[in-house]
């Protein structure tokens, strides 16, 4: 096997690939090689003869994890599949799945996304009778994340009346009532939300020694990328696993904690050192990702937050071009330009498409830059968003199959009880819950006895639906995962109601349900996949992080993403928009300094995802909240030494922006004057058209090709751009400057 990987470290990394053996926590700055030595150490455990089986690797996304591996994998060969990989939840629900029974759940547990939950939290609000204004569902549901996330159980919550803060004493003195009841009636439902996937783990080991020992004994190393954003619940569980063996390595940055929001808790570096006095720390200063003008400014930044590990970060990489600041009228105007900057960038500099990347604070900014991006054919994906899997006809189907292998799951029950109509209303769905509720039962013990808790008319179709569902668990029991889920998308109706609905939305949405059973083909047929069940499918959709869902056969495409989702990744062109003041930072983190910090680290986090080339750019209006808005451009611009930025010469599409505030409209006039003052290029001096100009067939045309054009003279094609009845052509004119003509248009003659 070999150990070249070896060469291409650094001393301190090299220091942190072959010292396998003990604690040992490596802090260092953005683009320092962490992730790499966290992967090469893994494979220098497998060089050494430790068993894949006996190495648990906990990082951000699934994807990541999926790269590391295969990165492993070159090195070590096949043996890498067996790798304990994964996000934290992905990787303790598989543990849960096989031990959940201890604590009272079946092993067939659903997980709950966020949009289950904060379904059932709003039912159990109007069912306690309060206000859903003091308690909405998210407010409700964060306060219980953050809680279970800090390890607070709802009793302790209800105990501890210093335990609820500001609640206590506020609006909102009924959470750890709310709290127990979600409890409650999730455990009830056999099903268990995402922070449960963790709270859950914990106390498995907390209660049940014996599972813990297991495991113990199975995991002989664990290692974590990202650190930084590991919260207390986390913490708690990696130390339980690690506390025979010691052998736990840590990899982060300080700088780039930006989950504190959700309980991630930055202290646990300083514990981290507190639990294990014989930790061996490591620091890496060395940049390889940036160009020094990038590194450079991404400190600048960092140095304005008080809170933080020193750390003196360099490259020896080229100084590179300046950071580049575009300024824009408006946020329709801020599309257009960045999209006209790529393809600018993108010729002059021959790169593909997923050279670039564009990064904003919220998914909302996306709108007006994907339409940019495709009224220049240029191609492009979006991380994260509304997923795929959260479109409602996706969804529904979803909630049969989960419901199939969970009958006691309650919110894909009352997803689908009336799905398609079969008569039974609301008031009947109600009856039955809380005839659940009052005789400790679960829903589908009533439902098996429906004609005891409901009138007789209702009855009958329930009849029907138990039989239907049980059918389906047949199904389920003797069919791999694609077969099942055809059948109860054919059995259940719901193909058939989105097939008989012939508007354009419901053939989309029909479409969207073939998409999803042609997944369900794809993981069937995955050769790599031992486990084709569909519970197993289910698990891993209801596990995916945003960053995961890359079916797209072409990854020639942009990148679209909020700064969240761009973590630990890196791009040679990194766009950061709409960079003003309460967009970023956001309106939501102003309140402290420490938010306003976390902030600041988001945008050193955006920074450092830069290889190359930088571009800042901000808008003068935007619609926010469907309303047309003024923007100041964002403080932590002035947070970037200027010396390190020019300011983009590129303004265009003057005339569309909306001239509304004074400002902007200062502004609009001001630029317009010197475009108008100006010379546009001319055509040559002296050149005429020929008085036969006749255009000819531009269908052959082809890059490299000189034509003629009445105006502009000749010219050499630079590029083609052949997608759908736009065609276009980037021509090349000489004196009369570069020209993207429509050819249905154009008038060109080749010569
Ligand atoms: P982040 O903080 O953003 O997660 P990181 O510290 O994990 O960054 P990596 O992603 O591991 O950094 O490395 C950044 C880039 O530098 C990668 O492209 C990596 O391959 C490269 N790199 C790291 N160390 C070296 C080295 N010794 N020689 C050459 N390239 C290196
Ligand atoms: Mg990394």
């Amino acid at each position: 096997m070999t150990t070249d990987y070896l060469d291409s470290l650094n001393e301190p990394q090299r220091e942190g690939v072959v010292n396998t053996e003990g604690p040992c926590m490596l802090i260092a700055g953005a683009g320092s090689g962490k992730t790499r030595v966290l992967t090469f150490r893994i494979a220098q455990l497998m060089n050494k003869g430790v068993d894949a089986f006996n190495i648990m690797s906990l990082t951000f996304t699934n994807k990541a994890a999926r790269e590391m591996r295969e990165r492993i994998e070159k090195v070590v060969g096949h043996d890498a599949r067996n790798l304990w990989m994964g996000t934290f939840h992905s990787v303790f629900a598989r543990i849960l799945r096989a031990e959940a029974h201890h604590l009272g759940y079946p092993n067939n547990f659903t997980i709950y996304d966020t949009d289950d939950s904060k379904t059932l939290i709003k039912n159990i609000v109007k069912e306690m009778g309060l206000d859903d204004t003091a308690y909405k569902a998210s407010t409700v549901y964060n306060r219980i994340s953050a809680a279970k996330n800090s390890l607070i159980s709802w009793e302790d919550y209800l105990q501890n009346a210093e335990l609820m803060g500001d609640d206590a004493a506020n609006l909102r003195p009924e959470i750890g009532k709310i709290y127990k009841a979600y409890a409650l009636r999730t455990f009830r439902a056999g099903s268990m939300d995402f922070d449960d996937l963790l709270f859950n783990t914990d106390k498995l080991f907390k209660e049940h020694l014996e599972v813990l020992n297991k495991y113990q004994q199975r995991i002989h190393y664990v290692l974590v990328d990202e650190f930084q954003d590991t919260n207390l619940c986390q913490y708690y569980i990696i130390r339980k696993l690690a506390a025979v063996r010691q052998n736990i390595c840590v990899v982060g940055d300080d700088a780039q904690s930006i989950y504190a929001f959700r309980g991630a808790d930055i202290t646990n570096i300083l514990n981290f050192e507190r639990d294990y006095p014989d930790l061996k720390v490591i620091k890496l200063e060395q940049n390889y990702r940036s160009t020094q003008n990038i590194v450079e400014a991404a400190n600048s930044v960092i140095k304005k937050n008080r809170a933080q590990l020193p750390k003196n970060v360099w490259t020896a990489n080229e100084q590179g071009p300046l950071i580049e600041l575009i300024k824009a009228v408006s946020d329709k105007e801020e599309g257009k330009l960045i999209a006209g900057s790529i393809f600018q960038e993108r010729m002059q500099h021959q790169l593909k498409f997923s050279d670039f990347a564009i990064l904003y604070r919220t998914n909302s900014q996306s709108r007006a830059i994907e339409e940019a991006l495709r009224s220049m054919n240029i191609k492009y994906k979006m991380v994260g968003g509304l997923s795929f899997y959260q479109r409602k006809e996706v969804k529904d189907l979803l909630a049969y199959m989960r419901y199939v292998l969970n009958q006691q799951d309650e919110a894909s029950f009352r997803r689908i009880i009336n799905l398609p109509k079969r008569g039974i209303g609301d008031s009947t769905v109600d009856k039955i819950v809380v005839a659940a509720n009052d005789h400790s039962m679960t829903i589908w013990d009533v439902l098996q006895n429906a004609g005891h808790f409901v009138g007789g008319r209702s009855a009958a179709p329930i009849e029907d639906f138990v039989a239907m569902i049980k059918r389906f668990t047949l199904e389920v029991e003797r069919k791999d995962a694609f077969d099942a889920a055809f059948e109860i998308a054919k059995g259940s109706g719901l193909l058939r109601e989105l097939y008989e609905d012939k508007t354009v939305e419901g053939l989309s949405r029909h479409e969207n349900v073939q998409e999803l059973l042609n997944a369900i083909k794809g993981f069937v047929e995955d050769p790599e996949r031992q486990e084709k069940s569909l519970g197993s499918f289910l698990q891993e959709i209801s596990l995916a992080t945003g960053q995961d869902e890359d079916k797209d056969k072409d990854p020639d495409k942009v990148t679209l993403m909020t700064i969240h989702m761009a973590k630990g990744l890196e791009f040679r062109n990194v766009y950061i928009v709409g960079l003003e003041e309460d967009l970023f930072p956001s309106q939501m983190m102003l309140s402290s300094r420490a938010e306003l910090e976390e902030e600041r680290r988001l945008f050193y986090v955006a920074i450092t995802r830069a290889e190359k080339r930088l571009f800042l750019s901000y808008a003068l209006t935007r619609y926010r909240f469907g309303r047309l808005k003024n923007c100041e451009p964002s403080r932590f611009l002035d947070d970037v030494d200027q010396s390190y930025i020019k300011v983009s010469s590129k303004f265009g599409g003057l005339e569309s922006a909306p001239p509304t505030s004074q400002y902007a409209k200062t502004l609009v006039n001001g630029i317009k004057k010197t475009i108008a003052s100006t010379p546009v290029s001319k055509p040559p001096s002296g050149y005429k058209p020929p008085a036969d100009f006749a255009p000819s067939d531009t269908s052959a045309l082809k890059e490299g090709m000189k034509v003629e054009h009445p105006k502009f003279g000749f010219g050499t094609v630079l590029q083609m751009d052949m997608s759908g009845a736009d065609r276009k052509a980037r021509i090349n004119f000489g004196s009369a400057g570069e020209k993207t003509l429509l050819l249905s248009f154009a008038k060109l003659r080749i010569v």
